[in-house]
């Protein structure tokens, strides 16, 4: 999604590098003030060490391994944790925390949502008095648009798709004749 368009600097205010760390899972950290000090989640360094620090007040991080060097804020610790770009690491942020989701719904997904038109499995009739069976609804998967699944009860007893909007429409040509 490249046009997602993401606000930095209240992703920034919004997370603190202690709601990163506790995201990772990252406790072995020993605190001393503002500062944390354990081994490096980016390099991945020996457990034992203490080259990865963290100042929690400045919202913070930095690695003084000298094959490391990692150093930032939470979206550069993000997108070096993900190996992203900071971009990706804000939405990224975003998303666990929640951060603008109520601003940002995207329309397809509202609409995809509301109102569900229903066609119930069951068999129904047309007007000349053939015979179908609904059997399920489904989406389609290119514009996520309900649709009906249903086959005729003669013939070759071939499977249709209809829109859900067509077929359960009042003008439709089909009538339930017993719900299964
Ligand atoms: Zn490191």
């Amino acid at each position: 999604m490249a046009t997602e368009w993401v606000d930095f600097k209240k992703v920034k205010e919004a997370v603190d590098m202690q709601m990163v760390l506790d995201h990772y899972g990252i406790k072995r950290l020993t605190k001393s003030g503002d500062e944390r000090r354990g081994p490096c989640p980016i390099h991945k360094g020996s457990p034992r060490s203490k080259n990865f620090t963290v100042n929690i007040r400045k919202n913070a991080f930095n690695c003084f391994s000298s094959n490391c060097k990692a150093r930032g804020n939470v979206l550069d610790f993000v997108a070096a944790m993900e190996n992203c770009d900071v971009r990706a690491a804000a939405l990224k942020l975003a998303e666990w925390f929640k951060i603008g989701e109520s601003e940002q719904s995207s329309p397809e997904h509202v609409e995809a949502n509301g109102d569900v038109l229903e066609v119930s499995p069951g068999i129904y009739s047309d007007p000349n008095g053939g015979l179908f069976e609904v059997i399920t609804t489904a989406l389609s998967g290119e514009d996520l648009e309900s649709l009906v699944v249903y086959r005729e009860l003669f013939g070759d007893y071939r499977h249709w798709v209809a829109s859900v909007q067509n077929f359960g429409s009042t003008d439709c040509k089909f009538t339930l004749v017993k719900a299964l």
